[in-house]
């Protein structure tokens, strides 16, 4: 019988990797969510082959200091969690270390950095041990080449580049309806496929992602509990849609996924859609990070709540009064 012993660094990551960077599009959502907890205001995503010849994202976040840019590629390292205590309010999209470590074990990687656009360095984990000087500029720039190179039954998992494709577009649209004061722009191929403006206007980004219809057909909403703030938009009701992808709920910045939530959207909106049919819902709800638990799962979609009832009434109230607000919903108050 072989003795036990602890797996060598390179194979734990390959496994732990494994769940973090399931296909191409899960790389675009940890890179972008490391520029967007690195507080960038712009962010370009640049897509060849469906993110699996190259992923590059570039953002003019705070950058990575020098000597930190080799500790980023161990696994369970990260500028975000210290204390034991801090696991309890995350206010950060990622938390656990695992992206860069986990990329760098399933592809080559590139990065640079600068953290005053005075001095910049750049890093290739796997080519070599040292940091070498780059051009400076504020931020950093990462590039992911020749993704699963090293993992064959990963690639052959990955059967259309279209559909990759489509996935990745998916989740820089949702990027963009989470954070309107963030300038993202997405190349696929060479060519800008969407961007938005970072001004700040949920319409306009809305406009961006859907169509200048659309944006033209929603409604403001907002609402608050002790516990809860809740504001978005969403789409009068003639405008729907066959699957519920166009129901998107961020917690704290963050997309997640909820079958509650999404059920008391649709009890906002009673009766007034055909049934098997979804709205168009944009959900920004902000909370103390003490009251959800992002860590259920590695890619951090689904939360858990507390006060669930709370949330799952003030969604459904908020939706009903508006709609109820432009006269689409019979008043529940009887007149006398
Ligand atoms: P996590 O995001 O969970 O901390 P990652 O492996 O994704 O783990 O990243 C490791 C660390 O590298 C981060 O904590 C952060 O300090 C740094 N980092 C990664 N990407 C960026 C970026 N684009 N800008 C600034 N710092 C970054
Ligand atoms: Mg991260």
């Amino acid at each position: 019988m072989n003795r036990i012993h602890v797996l060598k660094h390179s194979l734990a990551d390959k496994i732990a990797a494994g769940e973090v960077v399931e296909r191409p599009s899960s790389v675009v959502k940890e890179l972008v969510e490391n520029s967007i907890d690195a507080n960038a205001s712009m962010i370009t995503i640049e897509i060849e082959e469906a993110g699996l010849k190259r992923i590059r994202i570039v953002d003019n976040g705070h950058g990575i200091y020098k000597d930190d840019m080799k500790l980023a590629f161990n696994r369970h390292a990260t500028s975000k969690l210290k204390e034991d205590r801090d696991l309890f309010h995350i206010r950060t999209l990622g938390f656990r270390g695992e992206a860069l470590a986990s990329i760098a074990s399933v592809a080559e990687v590139s990065i640079s950095s600068s953290v005053d656009g005075i001095e910049g360095y750049q890093y290739e984990p796997n080519q070599s041990d040292e940091i070498t000087p780059s051009i400076a500029r504020q931020g950093t720039d990462i590039s992911v080449s020749h993704l699963f190179y090293n993992t064959p039954a990963r690639l052959k998992y990955i059967k259309s580049l279209q559909t990759e494709q489509a996935k990745i577009t998916n989740i820089i649209q949702r990027m963009m309806l989470a954070h309107p004061e963030i300038a993202f722009k997405l190349k696929v191929d060479g060519k800008v496929s969407i961007q938005s403006t970072g001004r700040g206007s949920m319409t306009e980004v809305i406009k961006s992602v859907y169509s200048t219809q659309i944006a033209k057909d929603s409604l403001v909403i907002d609402g608050h509990t002790q516990d809860y703030d809740l504001t978005g938009l969403i789409v009068r009701p003639h405008h729907f849609r066959s699957s519920n992808h166009y129901i998107s709920i961020f917690i704290n910045g963050r997309y997640i996924k909820n079958y509650k939530l999404n059920k008391a959207i649709l009890e906002g909106y009673k009766t007034l859609l055909p049934i098997g049919k979804f709205p168009i819902v944009v959900l920004h709800l902000t909370m103390d990070p003490q009251i959800i638990d992002v860590n259920v799962h590695p890619t951090k979609e689904e939360v858990r709540l507390s006060k669930e009832n709370e949330l799952f009434e003030l969604i459904r109230d908020t939706i009903q009064q508006k709609m109820q607000s432009i006269q689409l919903i019979p008043s529940k108050v009887s007149s006398k």
